[in-house]
């Protein structure tokens, strides 16, 4: 099931209440998100990764992201990648991803009639030497232009139907918290940080970003970025440690009382391209893991009546109802004290993550453990 209708079909039993929540609770996530993007890249302290992946594949995750909401007002969705590109190109998968899901994300919202249509091309082919800062980055820098791997610049076009820009605004709109129209802010919502988020990753990928945009036509922005076309060679390359394959996709069961934070937890899942499923209390939690439908446990620790602990350690008794007794589960806790990792674990507990929880510091806890579980069930 595509994580859209996943999401449509849990939203079809919210209150309207529920909803708002839901919905506040999401934009509030996005906010957040941006912001400590923008802060990360703005300190230096954005690392982009390098992973092969397949660039037909990524657009055709991204179409399948934003079918929903596209299908929703009625706009048609649609996408030309050109034939011949590198099958595998070795890169940041996720960061592109984000900026063309924040692309086509504009795209839809500032459209009401027509369509959006995405389109790859390649624009040339020549060495792999990205911009920006971080640690990956400056080993790159360091090779003399000799030994930089051949690569290839895309050029990416995301083109609608929709509203446009007026001239003047467009050099603006790349500006942090700036929008070519306040009034569209209160309809749309948005605070004008994603152009401003694209256009400093687009850099650290060795690309640029730009728009071509009719007021009351349309508007057509395009990026390039430099992508390898071969893993990256690290300093101790011999000796190097394979690196754990970013997981997506899991079922996660989200324990937690507060409904607005197991919410907040369950929208990051999502970010993160995995499933969730709420329990709000101990014994709801156990009961649902009678049900093999799950990978992963996320628990607050601290809850009413049946605590986090305790629900961990019946989890382990091989005399509780649970299916998997050695399902991987992850605390969440927030009170960050020295000693309540020594709890959570003591207690059964595979790992621990303080809150105000982020997505990429949770899918790194959760490569962790799932990599570490993967290991102790298939011992060498
Ligand atoms: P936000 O969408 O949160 O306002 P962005 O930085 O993504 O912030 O965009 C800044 C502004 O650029 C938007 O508020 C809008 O005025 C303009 N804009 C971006 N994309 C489009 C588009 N596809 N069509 C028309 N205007 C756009």
């Amino acid at each position: 099931m595509l994580q859209e209708e996943a999401e449509d079909l849990g939203q079809q039993n919210f209150t309207p209440d529920l909803q708002k929540i839901h919905s506040a609770g999401k934009h509030l996530l996005t906010l957040i998100n941006d912001i400590l993007d923008l802060s990360k890249i703005e300190a230096d302290r954005m690392e982009l990764v390098q992973e092969p992946f397949s660039v037909e594949q990524l657009v055709s995750d991204v179409i399948q992201m934003m079918t929903f909401p596209a299908g929703d007002k009625k706009l048609a969705l649609d996408r030309i990648v050109a034939p011949h590109l590198p099958a595998v190109v070795y890169g940041d998968a996720q960061r592109l991803r984000q900026v063309l899901v924040n692309l086509v994300g504009n795209a839809v919202k500032f459209t009401d009639k027509g369509g959006i249509h995405i389109a790859v091309v390649q624009e040339d082919e020549g060495v792999f030497r990205v911009r920006g800062s971080g640690g990956n980055n400056m080993e790159h820098q360091k090779q003399s232009a000799g030994e930089h791997p051949p690569s290839v610049l895309l050029r990416f076009s995301v083109q609608d139907t929709g509203i446009g820009i007026p001239t003047d605004k467009i050099a603006e709109i790349f500006h942090p918290f700036t929008q070519a129209d306040n009034s569209h802010a209160r309809k749309h919502g948005g605070i004008g940080l994603g152009l401003a988020i694209v256009k400093r990753l687009v850099d650290m990928m060795g690309g640029r970003v730009w728009v071509e945009s009719v007021k009351g036509q349309g508007s057509t922005f395009h990026f390039t970025a430099r992508l390898s076309l071969q893993p990256a060679p690290g300093p101790e390359e011999p000796l190097s440690i394979e690196r754990p394959p970013i997981r997506r996709g899991l079922r996660v069961l989200v324990v937690e009382d507060d409904a607005t934070s197991g919410l907040l937890a369950s929208e990051i899942l999502k970010t993160n391209g995995h499933e969730a499923t709420q329990a709000f209390t101990g014994p709801e939690a156990l009961e649902a893991l009678t049900r093999p439908d799950f990978d992963l446990v996320l628990m607050d620790v601290m809850m009413p009546g049946m605590d986090g602990l305790e629900v961990a350690r019946q989890i382990r008794s091989p005399a509780s109802g649970v299916r998997n007794h050695a399902i991987p589960v992850i605390a969440m806790t927030a009170n960050a004290m020295k000693g309540d990792e020594a709890t959570c674990l003591h207690a059964g507990m595979n790992a621990y993550i303080a809150k105000p929880i982020n997505p990429s510091d949770l899918q790194a806890v959760i490569d962790k453990v799932m990599l570490a579980c993967q290991a102790e069930a298939s011992p060498r």
